[in-house]
């Protein structure tokens, strides 16, 4: 039985993380400048205490000034749009990304948009919405997952998509819009289904790449993908298993990666494809905004 090529996301990552890291360093030597991110979390969600843990720390690892600021759940909107006021006029700062989702008593639209749009390395202030979608993606910062995924389907397929089909599942601001974006702007042909679509595993088939975006797991079966197509999967779901009578908690994708594995050509396994280069991309816009502020200054 043939087997996909398994879209290696951590080595991937780590290969950027050397460049970005003598990128900075070089930045450093000549201007004097640290490319800083600030990353805000509210509350005490556990999974987002992981991200913002594995952030923090990839940025330390390139070199970067890294500062985290964490507040009480029942932090109020006026304390945290003062905090982003004071983090968008500070010069250490190069990005700023709050931490979502935010406690409900919060207003998200409001949050994200009070950040700097020079300083809004997540990629989701419309000014920045508005260029990716106006294909200025070179003066702009595009969101970190789909980011992510273009360069793992680049190494795939290249970089201009010219008469592959690509279907997307998922149409969220975070991944599933800019993801069409980015994927018009490579020339594909572009389809977006979500939970209103009739008849999804017909419009997979039809898929030369797939990008999984959903938060269901194991939901993409592998009679759903089209022989040889590029399987991105972003979804990342904790589910139980049992193990030796043991109920034991793992992450899995949206994709159920044993069968799909025999029918795509190159496929992002869960853990270790989309995650880690997300962080690097992460990384990557904050290294950018530093040397546009280096320009500036
Ligand atoms: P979301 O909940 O905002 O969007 C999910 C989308 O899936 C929606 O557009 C919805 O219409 C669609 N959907 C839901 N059920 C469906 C169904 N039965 N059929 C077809 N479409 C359906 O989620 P999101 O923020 O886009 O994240 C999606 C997944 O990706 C989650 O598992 C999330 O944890 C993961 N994620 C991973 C990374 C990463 O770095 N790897 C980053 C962001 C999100």
């Amino acid at each position: 039985m043939t087997s996909a090529a398994i879209m290696d996301g951590k080595a991937k990552a780590a290969e950027l993380a050397e460049i970005i890291t003598a990128d900075a360093a070089a930045l450093l030597r000549s201007h004097g400048m640290r490319p800083g991110l600030a990353v805000v979390i509210v509350g005490e969600d556990p999974a987002s205490q992981v991200y913002v843990r594995n952030k923090k720390r990839t940025a330390e690892n390139c070199g970067f000034h890294s500062v985290q600021h964490t507040l009480a759940a029942n932090t109020s909107q006026q304390r945290l749009l003062r905090l982003i006021q004071d983090l968008n006029g500070d010069p250490a700062i190069h990005g700023i990304l709050v931490q979502l989702p935010l406690p409900k008593h919060l207003d998200e639209l409001a949050v994200t948009q009070a950040i700097a749009p020079e300083k809004d390395v997540d990629g989701f202030h419309f000014q920045n919405i508005g260029k990716l979608t106006s294909g200025h993606t070179a003066d702009t910062f595009v969101p970190c997952t789909p980011a992510g995924c273009m360069l793992l389907i680049a190494d795939q397929l290249g970089s201009d998509l010219s008469g592959l089909d690509a279907v997307i599942i998922g149409r969220s601001n975070i991944v599933g819009k800019p993801m069409a974006s980015l994927l018009l702007q490579a020339n594909a042909t572009v389809t977006i289904c979500h939970s209103r679509t009739r008849n999804l595993p017909g419009i997979t088939r039809r898929a030369d790449i797939l990008v999984a975006a959903i938060g269901r797991p194991n939901m993409v079966q592998g009679d759903w993908i089209k022989p040889g197509a590029v399987v991105v999967d972003v979804g990342i779901n904790r589910i139980d298993v049992e193990v030796d009578g043991e109920t034991k908690s793992r992450l899995t994708g949206d994709v159920d990666f044993s069968s799909a594995v025999h029918v795509a050509k190159a496929i992002t396994p869960v853990p270790g494809g989309v995650g880690p280069m997300t962080i690097m991309m992460l990384m990557s816009n904050t290294l950018t905004s530093a040397r546009l502020a280096a320009s500036r200054s």
